[in-house]
């Protein structure tokens, strides 16, 4: 199980909620959450405007307030962009001269 919040596996169980079910926290961010919740679902058009906002230089504490998103998950969706953008990069050959 990861955490909902930053995707984080450092989760430790923290006691249960009012229906018995075990409830858990993260350790990185310190969310606190239940097992098997409601997924939370990001729509393709959020992560739309995110690469609108990113493109703006808009820092990523103004992207979570206008979006919503948290901030780890930004970050990751970020880290990930710029990861495959550099592998995409590295594939393409110099043309010989
Ligand atoms: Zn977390």
């Amino acid at each position: 199980m990861n955490c909902q919040e930053c995707d984080s596996q450092n989760i430790i169980k923290n006691g249960s909620i009012h229906n018995g079910k075990p409830k858990f926290m993260c350790k990185d961010c310190g969310r606190q959450f239940v097992e098997n919740p409601t997924k939370k679902i990001i729509s393709q058009e959020t992560w739309d405007l995110v690469d609108k906002l990113l493109l703006e230089k808009i820092p990523i504490a103004g992207i979570s307030r206008v979006t919503g998103i948290s901030e780890p998950w930004l970050q990751k969706y970020i880290n990930n962009k710029y990861e495959n953008i550099e592998q995409k990069v590295n594939v393409v050959k110099k043309k010989a001269l």
